[in-house]
């Protein structure tokens, strides 16, 4: 609010007032009209004229106000003839004291004047005040004044309250013009005036911008007075007043509110100003409200924002806590690192002791295969590449061991210049996870036996190895490898020695191969080792050395074991470019070395595929064979080495190719296991044996019997088939003893019920058994014993390597010993010469079957034979 608005509040309310003390006193006068007093023809009442409303002189010059009606009204009701004088206050007081007045208007009661007046009863209130220059600031109460000169109107009440107040000095003035004009031109600078008239005058003049109201010193009450005991007088005075009605005050007072012009643009001025300022208050008391509702709105709000930013900050150091993460932070330009606790505790540290720590010491920590492989992703994050940053590292802990550590990070602010500023990111242990990956992987993709990598494993690194020798433009060699009759290890010795010798053939293998080539096994007994150019330059070498150190003996369980293996090889890029065709290859490569007779080495070659060709044909041919009358059935006589004759004979199958000739059986019964086709043949074998066996009977005598042999698959496939070979023989009378049965030590070694069952029929139904091929397993002959077996065939293996008192010998005649002590025959098979059958006979052999004597003949030819023998018998009897 201006200083000029002030002004027009204070004089505005300074108005209301004096108005308000008026209206009260006429309604006194007016209830105290006396009734007309013929005594006093007339009074003379005397007040100064510048104390308007009240008295003042208007523009004409003539003496009008509140008082100078009031007097007029009084006169009316009195009857009594008033005259109203004005003149200067002092000289009012002078004139009425001195008896030329009755009567003194507008007058303060103090204690001195009670000693020289007699006062009516106050009819206004109206308060005095202190005025001072503007340049005069500080006044607050009467206390200030002591020691200020004080300009006053002479005779003035004003001049009693002054001295009490300590003022000593004053400046006398005849009226308020004076009083203004003095303090205007700074003659004073401090005067005391009554408020009304004071307001008045100084807008009249001009003044009341540059002599400001500083603070009330009283509150003066306007009397009427009398000479003190002029008692008449004062009775007068009351009746007089008396009778003047409220209503009469009343409008009395309106009309001097309303009468003066200056005063009524004024006070419309003011009650503008006043609305004015009414309205610009009231509207700043609510913006000030509205903004104090505001800010404590605002206020609540950023607390409970507070509240809930610290309750936030508490969930994620708990989050952050319970994800066991270090966090770091990264100062891109001074290269500067700060962490957390856990950080520093997940490498076994403690805070202290990382700190300080920028990129040198980080770089010391971290394993150095992946601190280039972090560095890149960081720049590369930096440049804007990547939106986040994520590395798996590996950190070096206290305890000297390295931890997985993923590391993650965002920038998160740049310099004014754009360049990166800082880092933030955590660190989270994942050794345990890491390990279990590796765990995982390492069951996925290697052989828990072994140790060695799996089948799925080998194909990933092969095909690695094929790319990486095509970038390269070199070869590639592979080598599968599968053991020869291993199948009987497990069966004779149980599973648990069978992996045991696994176990150190993958280590003999591992130790004939130089890094970086893999060896890896792919299930069962097979292994495989991918070679790459530059190892192992003589593969055959290589292929050799194996063979030799598979086949040294292995000791499981205190007994010493012998397996072989056999070994095929294909090569990249020569023999195919693809990772499936180059293991084909080696397959094939390794099927044709088993079937070249095992413990050997095949590279792969067009002829191999060739033959295996042939052999797929073979399989298609041989499935019409039988249908087709394509079999034969030849027969080997078997002798007796005791008189030289033949007692027994071998059923051996031929094939009759219509466009290759005869085919061995070494050829074609693999196959036709294989196929299953040998259940039909074996059986068609059978009955044409059968038959003979009882046809040539009468020539042979008792004794006399065909073997036939019979493979494991014709037992496990088509077990009911062996009891249609018990029936079978029913149906055509044939006895059950002009039968052996050829089996491979293979098929007892597995307990089989069914076929311990099948060979319980045999026997019952006089059906004899023989070992075939005995010597070459690796059985514990425990089944001997066992079973009921009648002959045990001697392997030609040791029969062509017979001479006096070697291995072969030895073994044969242990074998003998033996045999006979469990009540069973020996054949000695593959006899081809004069030596053998002698040497056979030594270690007393009971009987031999050889080309010495006879290779297989056709039925007819043996026929002939044994018609020969009988005819020899008749005549030597
Ligand atoms: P095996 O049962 O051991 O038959 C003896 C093999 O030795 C026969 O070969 C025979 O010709 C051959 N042999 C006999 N004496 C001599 C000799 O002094 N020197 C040499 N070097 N060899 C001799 P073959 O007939 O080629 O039969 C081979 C194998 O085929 C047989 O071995 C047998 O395991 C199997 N086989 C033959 N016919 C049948 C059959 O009808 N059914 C079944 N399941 N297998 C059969
Ligand atoms: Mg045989
Ligand atoms: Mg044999």
């Amino acid at each position: 609010m201006n200083k000029f608005a002030a002004m027009f509040t204070r004089h505005f309310y300074r108005r209301v007032m004096t108005l308000l003390c008026l209206l009260g006193y006429s309604a006194m006068l007016f209830a105290s009209l006396p009734a007309r007093d013929a005594r006093a023809e007339a009074i003379t009442v005397i007040s100064d004229d510048n104390y308007p409303p009240y008295l003042f002189k208007d523009a004409n010059g003539n003496t009008v106000g509140i008082v100078a009606d009031f007097w007029k009204l009084w006169e009316q009701k009195t009857g009594v003839k008033v005259t109203l004088v004005s003149t200067a206050w002092e000289q009012a007081q002078q004139q009425l004291l001195s008896g030329h007045a009755d009567v003194i208007e507008m007058i303060f009661r103090d204690a001195e004047r009670e000693q020289r007046y007699t006062f009516t009863k106050a009819y206004a209130t109206l308060p005095v005040g202190i005025y001072a220059h503007e340049s005069l600031s500080g006044l607050a109460s009467p206390e200030v004044l002591s020691g200020f000169t004080v300009g006053v109107q002479k005779g003035d009440g004003c001049i009693f309250k002054l001295k009490e107040a300590g003022v000593k000095s004053f400046r006398l003035y005849n009226n308020y013009e004076e009083i203004i004009q003095a303090t205007l031109s700074g003659q004073v600078k401090i005067v005391c005036m009554d408020d009304y008239p004071a307001h008045y005058y100084l807008y009249r003049m001009n003044a009341d911008s540059q002599i400001l109201r500083a603070f009330t010193l009283y509150q003066g009450q306007f009397h009427r007075a009398v000479r003190k005991g002029d008692v008449r007088t004062l009775r007068l005075l009351e009746r007089g007043a008396a009778a003047i009605s409220p209503a009469e005050m009343t409008a009395l007072e309106s009309k001097w509110k309303g009468s003066s012009l200056q005063r009524g643009v004024y006070s419309k001025q003011v009650i503008l100003t006043l609305a004015l300022l009414l309205v610009v208050g009231l509207t700043l008391l609510l913006l000030i409200f509205m903004l104090r509702v505001a800010v404590k709105r605002k206020t609540a709000e950023i607390e409970s924002k507070r509240e809930e930013l610290e309750l936030e900050r508490l969930r994620l150091t708990n989050i952050i806590d319970a994800t066991r993460a270090g966090t770091w932070e990264w100062d891109v330009q001074t290269g500067m690192f700060q962490f957390n606790e856990r950080w520093a505790e997940i490498l076994g540290y403690t805070l202290e002791e990382l700190v300080p720590h920028n990129l040198e010491t980080a770089k010391r920590l971290t394993h150095p295969d992946d601190w280039q492989t972090s560095m890149t992703l960081v720049a590369r994050h930096l440049q804007g590449e990547i939106e986040f940053y994520e590395c798996d590292i590996r950190m070096q802990h206290k305890a000297g061991h390295w931890i997985w550590i993923v590391d993650r990070g965002r920038l998160i602010s740049r310099t004014p210049a754009g360049e990166p500023a800082m880092m933030r990111g955590t660190h989270i242990d994942i050794t345990d996870k890491k390990q279990a990956e590796a765990a995982i992987w390492r069951q996925a993709n290697y052989d828990s036996l072994t140790q060695l990598p799996n089948r799925h494993y080998f194909h990933h690194q092969i095909k690695e190895a094929i790319a990486a020798a095509a970038t390269r433009q070199q070869r590639l060699s592979l080598l599968l490898l599968d053991l020869d009759r291993f199948k009987e290890v497990n069966d004779s010795l149980g599973h648990r020695r069978g992996d045991e010798l696994l176990m150190e053939v993958g280590q003999r293998i591992r130790q004939c191969v130089s890094l970086p080539a893999t060896v890896a096994r792919l299930g069962g007994d097979e292994f495989a080792i991918i070679v790459p150019e530059g190892l192992h330059a003589d593969l055959q070498g290589l292929g050799n050395q194996l063979m030799q150190e598979i086949s040294k003996a292995y000791i499981l369980g205190g007994e010493r074991v012998f397996v072989t293996v056999s070994i095929g090889i294909s090569q990249y890029p020569e023999d195919a470019l693809h990772a499936e065709e180059i293991i084909q290859h080696a397959d094939q490569a390794m099927y044709d070395a088993k079937s070249r007779g095992r413990n050997s080495l095949r590279f792969f070659s067009l002829a191999i595929r060739e033959a295996l060709s042939q052999r797929v044909n073979l399989a298609r041919d041989l499935r019409m064979a039988l249908d087709n009358g394509e079999l034969r059935d030849y027969y080997q006589p078997i002798v007796s080495l005791h008189n030289g004759k033949i007692v027994k004979a071998e059923a051996l199958m031929r094939w009759q190719h219509p466009e290759r000739g005869l085919i061995s059986p070494a050829l074609f019964i693999p196959v036709a296991e294989e196929t299953g086709d040998i259940i039909a043949m074996g059986d068609w074998i059978f009955h044409r044996a059968a038959q003979h066996a009882m046809q040539w009977q009468p020539l042979m005598g008792d004794d006399f019997a065909i073997s036939v042999n019979k493979s494991p698959v014709q037992f496990v496939e088509q077990l009911n088939v062996q009891s249609d070979w018990v029936h079978a023989l029913r149906a055509m009378g044939v006895e059950g003893k002009r039968i052996v049965v050829e089996i491979t030590e293979g098929l007892l070694l597995n307990p089989d019920p069914v076929v311990e069952e099948r060979l319980l029929q045999f026997r019952d139904m006089g059906i004899q058994v023989a070992i075939d091929d005995f010597g070459t397993g690796y059985s514990s002959l425990s089944y001997l014993s066992k079973f009921d077996i009648d002959y045990l065939k001697i392997d030609q293996s040791f029969t062509r390597n017979l001479n006096a008192g070697n291995e072969s010998y030895v073994l044969c005649e242990a074998i003998i010993v033996m045999a006979h002590k469990l009540g069973l025959k020996v054949i000695a098979e593959g006899v081809e010469t004069a030596l053998q059958r002698d040497l056979l006979m030594d270690i007393h052999c009971d009987y031999a079957q050889g080309f010495f004597y006879s290779p297989p003949v056709p039925a007819d030819a043996f026929e002939q034979m044994l018609v020969q023998q009988s005819r020899e018998a008749a005549i030597a009897r």
